[in-house]
């Protein structure tokens, strides 16, 4: 049992996950071995029958990895989780569980965008069909459902309007006709979000972002809620590997230690920042949910404890400012991702967004002259001054 059981979030984003290791380490050993030994023959056959628990080979387990996803599993409030080699590899073990040929998948219009081209492009090669609706309109999804719908799959809030979505009103919606509610978290993470406890069956992050928050490796996880699923699924992730490897798994749980920190610290610089773009007059419009002008502050605050740390911003001037801001600006570097301690500045359009459609993108509210903003832990008077560095030749 950790000695979390019962404690607060903070407390937990410390001690969850570590269990009793040989020569009582505080942090748990990286275990960086393919392979583990039976004790005689009888044990090894045991352990493949499912008769008794033990590692057997990495692939399937290891108990660096496994401390790492007990962790992001208690977080999360789900049953356990399987650690896989990114976000887009979490994904992939979700569908590949989830849907055979001739199911249909409700997909929100503003996932990230691989997200987007495996289920367009990879997935309906298997016969696996997707419709993408703006998941923030509840009708909209309603009418969306088939008789052979099984998965709703959404980012809330989405990327990079950050428009939110109801994950308790979709969750019943999708029950009621048997379909699973999967919801990508990676732009909350569970300190300020908990898809399971709000109805949803599935989670899945990219922990290249907030999770792992510093930027140095690329993994990904899912979250299961019971234990008979975390069984199904790792049967299918036994089969397509993809697995994350033990030594990144010690880096997500090291960052992982101060998941609710950081997110105190980006949330409260985020929201900051978003007020002195909103009254900066180069400044169009400005998409970050915790702000009372974006159209679903009332849900956001219902729902999660903070905005997060991505803000996006529209400059007056298009694409030209835009190209003067990131090229000027200070202390923002200059960077796709998002949710590490650094903080990052991009311009979706041209970048992140560039394989979407010209008429795509302009629904998605995607103009040219949208600029994201991935707020780290810096002093936020240097991201500001920073900031108008840029802002200045705008
Ligand atoms: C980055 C990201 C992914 C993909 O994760 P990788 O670790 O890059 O494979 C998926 N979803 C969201 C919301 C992301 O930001």
């Amino acid at each position: 049992m950790d000695t979390s059981d019962g404690m607060k979030i903070g407390t937990k984003c410390v001690h969850s996950g570590i269990k009793e290791y040989e020569f009582g380490p505080v942090v748990p050993p990286i275990y960086q071995t393919s392979t583990f030994k039976f004790k005689d023959a009888d044990h090894g056959a045991r352990l493949f029958r499912g008769e008794e628990f033990g590692y057997i080979y990495t692939r399937m387990g290891n108990p660096t990895i496994e401390a790492m996803e007990d962790a992001v599993a208690e977080l999360e409030q789900g049953a356990k989780a399987i650690g896989c080699a990114s976000g887009m590899a979490a994904v992939n073990l979700v569908f590949l569980a989830l849907t055979s040929q001739g199911d249909h998948v409700i997909c929100s219009n503003t996932v990230y965008g691989p997200t987007t081209s495996y289920l367009s492009q990879l997935l309906s090669r298997f016969r696996v069909e997707t419709t993408f609706v703006d998941t923030s309109n509840l009708d909209e999804v309603e009418s969306s459902f088939r008789s052979n719908t099984k998965v709703v799959f959404f980012e809330t809030p989405g990327n990079p309007t950050l428009s939110v979505t109801d994950i308790q009103k979709i969750s019943e919606m999708a029950h009621s006709r048997g379909a699973k509610v999967v919801v990508d978290n990676t732009f909350m993470s569970p300190i300020l979000q908990q898809p399971l406890v709000l109805g949803a069956d599935i989670v899945v992050h990219s922990m290249t972002k907030f999770l792992n928050g510093h930027a140095d490796v690329v993994t990904g996880i899912v979250v299961l809620k019971t234990l008979e699923e975390y069984q199904q699924f790792r049967k299918i992730s036994n089969l397509v590997g993809g697995v994350i490897d033990p030594f990144n798994a010690f880096l997500v749980h090291r960052g992982i230690k101060t998941l609710e920190i950081r997110m105190q610290k980006h949330c409260e610089n985020a929201l900051a920042i978003a007020k002195y773009l909103e009254r900066h007059p180069k400044v169009e419009r400005v998409w970050y949910p915790f702000l009372p002008s974006h159209p679903h502050n009332e849900l956001s605050k219902k729902q999660t404890k903070g905005g997060g740390g991505i803000i996006s911003f529209e400059l007056k001037g298009g694409l030209e400012s835009c190209k003067m801001v990131m090229n000027n600006v200070r202390v923002w570097q200059l960077a796709v991702s998002l949710g590490g301690v650094e903080s990052l500045i991009q311009h979706p359009a041209s970048m992140t967004h560039s394989s979407m459609s010209k008429e795509l993108r302009l629904q998605a509210g995607i103009t040219d002259g949208l600029v994201r903003l991935s707020v780290g832990i810096e002093d936020v008077d240097d991201l500001i001054w920073g900031l108008e560095q840029g802002l200045k030749f705008a």
